[in-house]
C-alpha cells in the first residue's frame, strides 16, 4: 500500500470504529489497537500533510490553535424560541396555532431542552466543514476545530443523494461527568471553578487550543436540519433520519396529538430529567409538519410554530442548623450551611434527611464567602430558601425574615483563625475569600497537595487512592509529597483506619495487608517514570494546570532550566502570561520548595523531557521559516527539521504568506507547490538548502 492508500484505509477504518463506538456502543477493536492505528495515521499525516483527508479522525484529538475566531454569517438565521414558565401560556400558544390552522389537524414533537450552547454544523458534500456558535442569531464564531473534537458528531455522513450543502443544528454541552472532572482540575490549580456545566461548555467551545477542548469531553445532541433542497417532510422524519445517518439525537423526544399530552410529557420529565447525565432546563415543543411550520411562519425574533417551556428552579424553605468552615487545598475558607427540613427542627442533626430538591436530598449548601453571609444577613436558626438550578452545588437564595420572631436565632461568627490549624486568617488584596496562610502546616492544605500530586494526570499513583493518603498523613508518615518516596514496606504493613463517607453515611475499614502494601510501593516506584510535564502539574504550582505544565516542559526541557528562568524568559513562552510567570517565579524562589524539588530529584523523578534538546550548529537560518514537503535524497524529514532548528530556523506546518522557504523534495503535492508560488514563497531544492547552510 502506498502512503495515500494507507492514509485512506486508516481514515475509513478509524471513522468506522469511532461511529460503532459512539453511535452503537460497540467496541470493534481493543482501545490499544485503536490508539496504535491512530498513532500510525498521525505519523503518516505529519509526513505527508498534503494527503490528509477532510474527515480525518485525527481532528478529534485537536491540535489547532485559533487566535481569533472568525465571525461567520448563518445561511439561515438562528432564531431563539419564545419561552414560558407557565402552563396557561402553553394553552394560549396552542390556541393561536389552532386559529392559524383552521380545520387542520396538527401534531407536536416534544423534546428535552439541554442546558448548553446552540451550535450550527455545515456539511458540504457530506463532510463537516464548519461549526459555528449561535452568536447574535445572524452571525456567530467559527469554532470548527473545537467542534470536530466532539466524538459523537460524524465528520462525514455516509449517505447517498445528500444535498450539496446542508446545515444541522444542535446543542453543545458538557456532561456532568466531564464537568466534575474539569472543575476538580481547575480547583487544583487554584483557579475559580465553573459555576455550572453550561458555563464550562461555553468556555471550552471557545478555547484557542483545540487539543485542550478535546481533553474536556464535550458532547452534543442535534435537533434540526436545514437545506435548500427539501429532504424531510416533518420534524419527526428529520429526527429519525438524522439518527439513521449517525448523528447523536437525544432519545427522549415524543410525538403528541394534543396540548394535554404535551403537558403530560412536561410533568413526566419534571423529576425524571435529574437522572440524565447532563443538565436540562426545560422542554421544546414544535409543530411536526414542515408544511404547517411554513404556514405559521415567524416573527422577526422567533418562529410561531415552536415554544419552549422552562422548569422553574426548585426553591424550598429549610432550617439553617449551623455553619461549618471548610479549608480547601489552596487555604481558602468557605462557609457551608448545614440544613434540615423545617419539620426536622428537633431531630439530632445526624438523623435529619434534609430537603428534597431537584432530584436529591440536600443537607448542605455553599455560602461562598464572608460577603455572602453579610449580604444575606444570615443567622443560625433562620428559615432560609435553598435552590438548585443549573448549579450543581445548592445555594441559599434568601432568608424568610418573617420567621425570625418565632424562633431563637443567633449570629454567625466568621472565624478569625483557621478551624483546622488555628493560624490567623488573612484576606488578600482584592479577593473576597479568607485564607489560611499556613501552607506548610495546615492539614487539609497538606493533604490536598499530596492528593493533587498522585492524581492520574500528575504522578498517577492510583494505588494510593480512597483515603489512603488521609491514613498515611494522620499516622504522621507523610507530610509532603517527597515523603512518599521514603516509605518502606515495614512503615505500611498493618496500618488500619475507618474512613467515613459523607455522601453515603457509611464507614469503611481500610487496612494495609501484604498485597496492598506491594501495590502502593509499586505505584510509587512507577511514578518515577511519569513524564516531566506531569511532575510539573503535580507540584501544584498555582495556575499551572496540565496544559501550562506541558508548555513549560516542552519549552524549558529540564527542571534546572525552568527553575533558573526569569520572569521575562517565562513570559516569552507562547501562551504564558504574566500571572502564570509570576506564580512560577514565586514558587521556585521559596527555599522550602527548592528543598522539596531536590528531594524529588534524589528520589529519581523525571526532571526532563525524553527527547534530547537541540544542539546548536550555527546561526545561518536565524529568523527564517520553512515548510518541508516531499522525499529527499540525503535526509529523512525529521533530520531536516533538526538541521533547520539547530541552525536557528523554524519549521512551520503549512504554507502561508508568512513563510520564507518551501523546501521541496521529490513527489511533493502539486497544490502546495502552486500555493507557495502564488504567495511568492521561495522554493528551495535540497541542494540549494545545503548551500544555504554553508554560507
Ligand atoms: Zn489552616
Amino acid at each position: 500500500m502506498n502512503p495515500n492508500e494507507r492514509i485512506s484505509w486508516l481514515t475509513e477504518k478509524l471513522n468506522f470504529y469511532n461511529n460503532r463506538y459512539y453511535r452503537d456502543n460497540i467496541s470493534e477493536i481493543p482501545d490499544q489497537e485503536f490508539d496504535f492505528l491512530m498513532k500510525e495515521l498521525i505519523g503518516l499525516e505529519s509526513e505527508f500533510p498534503e494527503l490528509k483527508k477532510d474527515d480525518s479522525p485525527t481532528q478529534r484529538v485537536g491540535g489547532t490553535i485559533t487566535k481569533d475566531f472568525a465571525a461567520v454569517y448563518h445561511r439561515f438565521p438562528m432564531l431563539s424560541l419564545d419561552n414560558t414558565y407557565n402552563e396557561q401560556e402553553l394553552r394560549d400558544f396552542d390556541e393561536r396555532v389552532r386559529k392559524a390552522l383552521p380545520n387542520e389537524t396538527y401534531e407536536y414533537i416534544c423534546e428535552l431542552k439541554f442546558d448548553g450552547i446552540s451550535l450550527s454544523f455545515t456539511y458540504e458534500n457530506g463532510v463537516l466543514q464548519r461549526g459555528v456558535t449561535r452568536g447574535d442569531g445572524s452571525r456567530g464564531d467559527d469554532i470548527t476545530a473545537n467542534v470536530k473534537t466532539i466524538r459523537s458528531l460524524p465528520l462525514r455522513i455516509l449517505e447517498e443523494d445528500l444535498p450539496e450543502i446542508l446545515e444541522i443544528r444542535g446543542e453543545g454541552f458538557m456532561p456532568y461527568s466531564s464537568f466534575e472532572r474539569l472543575n476538580a482540575e481547575v480547583e487544583a490549580t487554584g483557579d475559580t471553578p465553573y459555576a455550572n456545566p453550561r458555563n464550562a461548555a461555553s468556555g471550552s467551545f471557545k478555547l484557542q487550543d483545540s487539543a485542550e477542548a478535546a481533553r474536556r469531553g464535550l458532547d452534543c445532541y442535534v435537533y434540526s436540519f436545514l437545506s435548500d433542497i427539501p429532504v424531510f417532510n416533518s420534524h419527526e422524519e428529520s429526527l429519525v433520519g438524522l439518527k439513521k445517518w449517525g448523528f447523536p439525537v437525544s432519545p427522549g423526544w415524543k410525538k403528541c396529538q394534543t396540548i394535554e399530552e404535551v403537558l403530560d410529557y412536561i410533568h413526566t420529565w419534571e423529576e425524571k430529567r435529574f437522572e440524565l447525565p447532563l443538565a436540562t432546563d426545560g422542554i421544546v415543543i414544535k409543530i411536526n409538519s414542515y408544511e404547517q411550520q411554513r404556514e405559521l411562519g415567524s416573527t422577526a425574533k422567533s418562529p410561531r410554530w415552536a415554544i419552549s417551556f422552562k422548569y422553574k428552579a426548585e426553591n424550598k424553605p429549610a432550617l439553617l442548623r449551623f455553619v461549618t468552615f471548610q479549608v480547601g487545598r489552596t487555604g481558602a475558607v468557605t462557609p457551608v450551611a448545614n440544613l434540615s427540613g423545617l419539620h426536622e427542627r428537633h431531630k439530632p442533626y445526624e438523623q435529619v434527611k434534609g430537603v428534597h430538591l431537584s432530584g436529591s436530598q440536600v443537607k448542605r449548601a455553599t455560602l461562598h464567602n464572608a460577603n455572602e453571609l453579610e449580604r444575606l444577613d444570615l443567622r443560625i436558626g433562620d428559615t432560609v430558601f435553598v435552590e438548585k438550578s443549573g448549579e450543581i452545588i445548592p445555594k441559599i437564595t434568601g432568608v424568610d425574615t418573617s420567621q425570625r420572631g418565632l424562633f431563637d436565632t443567633q449570629p454567625i461568627l466568621f472565624p478569625t483563625q483557621c478551624p483546622e490549624c488555628a493560624t490567623e486568617l488573612i484576606r488578600k488584596e482584592g479577593e473576597v475569600a479568607f485564607y489560611c496562610p499556613n501552607e506548610r502546616g495546615c492539614p487539609p492544605q497538606l493533604k490536598g497537595k499530596i492528593e493533587h500530586f498522585i492524581q492520574r494526570k500528575a504522578l498517577n499513583i492510583d494505588s494510593l487512592g480512597e483515603g489512603k493518603i488521609e491514613l498515611l498523613f494522620d499516622k504522621g508518615l507523610i507530610h509532603t509529597v517527597a515523603d512518599l518516596y521514603d516509605l518502606s514496606y515495614n512503615d505500611l504493613l498493618g496500618l488500619e483506619k475507618d474512613i467515613y463517607n459523607e455522601q453515603t453515611g457509611k464507614s469503611k475499614k481500610i487496612s494495609f495487608r501484604e498485597k496492598t502494601v506491594e501495590n502502593i510501593l509499586k505505584g510509587i516506584e512507577k511514578s518515577k517514570s511519569a513524564p516531566f510535564k506531569n511532575v510539573l502539574f503535580g507540584l501544584g504550582i498555582r495556575y499551572v494546570g496540565t496544559t501550562v505544565g506541558e508548555k513549560l516542559a516542552q519549552y524549558f526541557r529540564t527542571m534546572d532550566a525552568l527553575m533558573a528562568a526569569s520572569y521575562e524568559e517565562l513570559t516569552a513562552v507562547p501562551e504564558i502570561g504574566g500571572r502564570i510567570a509570576q506564580s512560577v517565579r514565586d514558587y521556585f524562589t521559596e527555599p522550602e520548595n527548592q528543598q522539596l524539588i531536590s528531594r524529588l530529584q534524589q528520589a529519581g523523578l523525571t526532571f526532563q523531557t525524553d527527547d534530547l534538546p537541540i544542539e546548536k550548529e550555527g546561526e545561518a537560518l536565524t529568523g527564517k521559516t520553512f515548510v518541508i514537503s516531499g522525499v529527499f535524497q540525503n535526509f529523512e524529514r525529521d533530520e531536516l527539521k533538526t538541521k533547520i532548528e539547530s541552525n536557528g530556523g523554524k519549521v512551520l506546518s503549512g504554507v502561508s504568506g508568512k513563510l520564507n522557504y518551501l523546501l521541496a523534495g521529490d513527489n511533493m503535492g502539486p497544490s502546495k507547490l502552486e500555493k507557495a508560488r502564488k504567495l511568492g514563497v521561495v522554493i528551495l531544492s535540497e541542494e540549494e538548502f545545503l548551500n544555504m547552510l554553508e554560507n
